[in-house]
């Protein structure tokens, strides 16, 4: 069989919730989409059969199995430079899976396997607001957690071990809330909506003043943006602190990296009409003077769950190609 017949890849997005399968060919077109609940395969073999079987079945329908390339999966906690999900906090899954491994002994393909923000910073490079930039961060923010990817010179900045982009377990709070991660004062356990939901609590026990979020049946970071709409000020503080917080952040980040440009992605990129202006302020004030005004703050356009799987799919280029049968 000729190698040039293999004009298509796989991407793997595992999510806490969902795991999507798509096929995608060599311009980036999603020719077939699958996807399940995560959470139904609490074994980790159990899983990866899951997996396989539709990636065969999803190849099978759309040209065959022997037209895909390699596969990219990306995983909250997943390393590229072991191909192992370590130690992931939120999964059902414990300690060190050894993913890329599994995949390629049962499919007999090249596997690449990512951790989400590396994902979702390839889907902007290659499809969004990061196409053309050499040097730009893409932050998540999510429900649970914040990361990030750092884009230099055109490629991912890794780090020695591959755990470059932990910004949510950075410290912006001395002695600040208890982070799932062990430590205290995390930027997640702010800026993520777990952080924000906790902010709005704290402002409503400093004070007995009236507030409009008093009275909503399920606090969301959503549903305290719609108070914000009806002049709360009690939830206009709320984004507000969460804001300064969050700019200090990117600020740090901003300073050291010197991106053109930190694209927000993420679910919670749903408050940013609240929670920007107090962002952005923060952010101009804390970074360095020298880069004051000149990095970009913009919000991905694409639809998250469309650009995490075609940034799967990216990885999946990423590596040699490989069979068991040659
Ligand atoms: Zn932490």
């Amino acid at each position: 069989m000729s190698s040039t017949m293999k004009s298509k890849v796989i991407g793997i997005d595992i999510g806490y919730i969902v795991t999507t399968i798509a096929l995608v060919d060599i311009r980036g077109t999603i020719l077939a989409l699958d996807s399940f609940m995560t959470a139904n395969y609490p074994q980790i073999n159990s899983f990866v059969e899951q997996i396989c079987e539709r990636v065969v079945l999803l190849a099978e329908a759309n040209g065959g199995f022997d037209t895909v390339r390699s596969v990219g999966v990306t995983a909250a906690s997943a390393n590229y430079k072991t191909g192992s999900i370590e130690n992931a906090v939120n999964m059902p899954w414990k300690g060190e899976i050894p993913l890329a491994l599994m995949l390629r002994d049962r499919l007999g393909l090249a596997v690449a396997v990512g951790n989400d923000a590396h994902g979702t910073a390839l889907g902007e490079f290659s499809f969004g607001s990061a196409h053309g930039m050499e040097n730009f961060v893409v932050i998540s923010l999510g429900h649970g957690g914040v990361g990030s990817c750092f884009f230099s010179n055109g490629h991912p900045h890794l780090g020695c071990h591959g755990f470059a982009g932990e910004v949510g377990h950075t410290c912006v709070i001395k002695d600040g809330r208890q982070c799932t991660c062990g430590r205290k004062g995390c930027l997640e356990e702010y800026t993520s909506e777990r952080g924000i939901i906790q902010t709005a609590r704290e402002i409503m026990e400093e004070s007995d003043e009236p507030s409009l979020m008093r009275s909503l049946p399920e606090l969301t970071s959503m549903a305290i943006g719609s108070c914000c709409d009806q002049n709360d000020k009690m939830a206009w503080e709320v984004f507000r602190r969460t804001g300064y917080i969050l700019g200090i952040g990117l600020a740090n980040y901003a300073s050291i990296t010197n991106p053109e440009a930190i694209i927000l992605t993420g679910e919670q990129t749903q408050v940013y009409k609240w929670l920007g202006p107090s962002m952005e302020e923060s952010f101009e004030q804390h970074v360095f003077h020298n880069m004051r005004g000149k990095v970009k703050l913009v919000v991905s356009t694409l639809d998250n769950r469309e650009r995490d799987v075609l940034g799967a799919s990216a990885l999946a280029w990423t590596v040699k190609e490989y069979s068991l049968f040659l």
